[in-house]
């Protein structure tokens, strides 16, 4: 259960992000809501999930499939659209695609590959699965995310795979970077990208601590937890 309190608190943290995503767009010049709002709500549970819906929250954002499935299970009916945001295992897969209707964190032609056997398993023919693929702006390995060199390749897998649709680039800021810096050079993959594929609109960039510089670069989705849900206990 979701006490008044905390039900209070969710809602003050979603105005104020919904604020900070509309202050971020009329500062880069954009229109006040083009930039859509993705909560990440890993680490909280299902019954928070299910007020953010009530607020008017439809884009939610997972992580981790052990957790992001029965979350999925429990709220179907909601009409959420759940992204999957974290590095993915290509035995995790056929799972994920069973609730996840964005793939964000495709970093490889092997998890293309698999995302597409699965989608043509499990879904509908004519919906095919979004996923963007990830880019990698740092080199520090391990947090996922493909060298820019090889977002191309990527990208054309996903467009010649059945039951999969190009979305676009997503993108973590590194850690030790100017975060303007990072997204700008995004900024021009995805101007690559959409050149290539026209449709691959989507630009996934931009977190609590980032936002205003990733929706000064062009990104079209921003992916908050903390701004939203408030502190998050760190997890291995
Ligand atoms: C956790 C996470 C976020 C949200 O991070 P906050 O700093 O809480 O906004 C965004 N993107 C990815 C890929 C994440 O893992």
């Amino acid at each position: 259960m979701v006490t008044d309190s905390r039900r209070g608190e969710i809602a003050a943290g979603l105005e104020a992000a919904r604020v900070r995503v509309a202050e971020a767009e009329r500062a880069a010049g954009r229109a006040v809501g083009s930039v859509e709002l993705v909560v990440v709500t890993k680490t909280f549970p299902a019954d928070e999930v299910a007020v953010l819906a009530d607020l008017g929250v439809t884009h939610v954002g997972e992580n981790r499939d052990q957790e992001a499935a029965p979350k999925a299970q429990a709220l179907r009916g909601l009409g959420l659209v759940w992204h999957f945001i974290g590095q993915l295992q290509t035995n995790k897969v056929r799972s994920v695609v069973d609730y996840a209707d964005v793939v964000e964190s495709v970093d490889r032609i092997k998890l293309v590959r698999a995302l597409s056997r699965a989608a043509s398993a499990v879904r509908p023919v004519g919906a095919p699965l979004t996923c963007l693929v990830q880019v990698c702006l740092d080199d520090q390995p391990g947090r996922g995310g493909a060298a820019p060199e090889q977002v191309a390749d990527i990208a054309s897998e996903i467009v010649a795979s059945p039951n999969l649709a190009l979305g676009g680039l997503m993108a973590v800021a590194p850690l030790h970077e100017d975060p303007n810096r990072a997204f700008g050079r995004l900024a021009e993959l995805a101007r690559a990208t959409v050149a290539d594929h026209p449709s691959a609109r989507t630009v996934s960039a931009g977190m609590s601590g980032d936002l205003e510089a990733a929706v000064r670069h062009g990104a079209t989705q921003v992916r908050l937890g903390s701004a939203v849900l408030g502190y998050r206990p760190p997890v291995g």
